[in-house]
């Protein structure tokens, strides 16, 4: 389907890059030639695509998620889809990913925060309407197994992703496979304990002091408009004087401009952030912590304080083999992932030996 080359449909599309990277693959020669659908089922959207054996999202269409109730999303899910069966023909399997709290075995979304489902078996639902295998997991499982099969983790077997957004996201790969713990609920990696003291954690966590207090998109946030109120000389206190946003991305710009209260600042929290990935890497012993999500545009400044502190917390010899690096997918991470999902778990065959999550 390669060769079909790409569209883009609804008026949204991702970055020059990504379409300057598919063109880039036109010509590889495909693996395999399954047809996989895959749909990231966001808060605020969704994304239907066509993805191949190789990564290339070879069709896109993204739409505004519908949260009137669940019927409404539900019917949203399936008019993407029947427009997608009709446009690709022939599909082998659908994988979904999902901003939603998933039970993997049961292919169940058990609870939705931004979204009108709840104990919605949507495997079943799927893969009885159209006729083909359905598998069904949370964002931040597909978003890591996004980039071990396309990304930065490629070709590793022992891999853990951290992704920062509203809060940090958690993702283990170990021995090739995704880590999925006695009931599906593993990785929760955002809510390691950095500092007994520390805040409360957010949402339905009843613990204090956990590294998403200190690391996640929001958590950058709050420290930027803190430095902005704090510092009205700086760059970020001009910004907020002059009424723009003061969030992650504006303190990501101003540092990667040289702005020094800016870098102070995203130094501080890569600093937290490397607390948590030295616990990660004396616990797991990874080959690579890939961190996604917020700050992507700053990740040598943000990742670069984390290495430091993980060079001098982490013990030997883990400390000195671990990569820690920038996710290579973006937006475009909840769509690979959901069609990472359906190759490894619908066609372990066709997948790197072991590639199956236990
Ligand atoms: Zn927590």
């Amino acid at each position: 389907m390669a060769g079909a080359g790409r569209r883009v449909r609804d008026g949204t599309r991702w970055g020059d890059d990504d379409v300057r990277r598919d063109a880039a693959r036109e010509g590889d020669d495909l693996r395999q030639t399954r047809s996989i659908v895959g749909v990231d089922l966001g808060g605020t959207k969704m994304a239907v695509g066509l993805v191949d054996g190789e990564g290339t999202i070879c069709d896109l269409a993204v739409s505004p998620a519908v949260t009137t109730s669940t019927e409404a999303c539900l019917a949203e899910i399936e008019r993407r889809l029947d427009r997608a069966v009709a446009d690709y023909g022939q599909i082998d399997a659908i994988g979904v990913g999902t901003a939603s709290m998933v039970d993997f075995r049961g292919g169940r979304i058990v609870l939705s925060t931004n979204l009108p489902l709840r104990d919605v078996k949507l495997r079943d639902l799927l893969a009885t309407r159209y006729g083909v295998p359905v598998a069904v997991d949370n964002d931040a499982n597909v978003a890591c197994l996004a980039e071990h099969r396309y990304g930065a983790g490629r070709g590793t077997s022992e891999m853990v992703m951290l992704t920062l957004g509203t809060g940090i996201g958690g993702g283990i790969i170990t021995g090739g496979r995704l880590y999925r713990g006695a009931s599906g609920a593993a990785g929760e990696l955002g809510h390691m304990v950095i500092d007994f003291d520390g805040p409360r954690c957010q949402g339905a966590c009843p613990n204090s002091g956990c590294l998403e207090v200190y690391a996640s998109g929001r958590a950058m946030g709050r420290a930027a408009l803190e430095a902005a109120r704090a510092r009205p000389d700086s760059g970020l206190g001009r910004a907020l004087a002059a009424g723009e946003e003061v969030r992650g991305p504006l303190l990501s710009r101003l540092a990667l401009a040289g702005d020094p209260v800016a870098v102070e600042v995203l130094d501080g929290i890569g600093q937290k952030l490397g607390v948590g990935i030295a616990n990660i890497v004396n616990i797991f012993n990874p080959e690579i912590v890939v961190v996604g999500g917020g700050a992507a545009e700053a990740a040598d400044i943000l990742l670069g304080a984390a290495r430091r502190v993980v060079a001098a917390r982490a013990l030997r010899p883990q400390r000195d083999e671990v990569r820690i690096e920038p996710a290579q997918h973006g937006n475009e991470a909840g769509l690979l992932g959901a069609a990472a999902l359906a190759m490894v778990e619908l066609f372990p065959e066709q997948s790197p030996a072991g590639e199956r999550s236990t």
